[in-house]
């Protein structure tokens, strides 16, 4: 989806704190971070939300979640934990509309989540 903000992001059109990027996805620093470490990782196809993605797309997905957990190990969030999240739709607090996954780590994060 050509306006799509991530989309624009991912073509770099709008700048990002890119941490992490290759053929298939990108990471990069959420501008309005909820945590001392708050980084985003993105398909570079565009999928609107989790709705969207199926049979095929296994590898893809599987890949964000290891490239995030690389992420996570490269800033050392790994030895005190941190969080993934993929809000999907507006009840769940989507508010771009294109998939990603939030790592979060810095902090302790509560139980149920908000
Ligand atoms: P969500 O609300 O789960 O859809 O997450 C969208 C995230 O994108 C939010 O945490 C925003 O702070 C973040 N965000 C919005 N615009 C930008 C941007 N230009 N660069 C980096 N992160 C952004
Ligand atoms: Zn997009």
């Amino acid at each position: 989806m050509a306006d799509c903000l991530f989309c624009r992001i991912a073509r770099k059109e709008i700048p990002a704190k890119i941490v992490y990027e290759d053929d298939r996805v990108m990471a990069f620093e959420d501008i309005n971070p909820q945590a001392p470490a708050h980084t985003l990782v993105i398909p570079r196809q565009h999928f609107a939300t989790l709705n969207d993605v199926g049979p095929g797309d296994e590898g893809l997905l599987g890949h964000m979640l290891l490239v995030a957990a690389g992420i996570a190990k490269e800033k050392g969030l790994h030895e005190k934990g941190y969080r993934l999240v993929a809000n999907t739709l507006e009840s769940a607090g989507q508010s771009v509309f294109h998939i990603h996954v939030h790592l979060l780590g810095g902090r302790r994060f509560a139980w149920p989540p908000g």
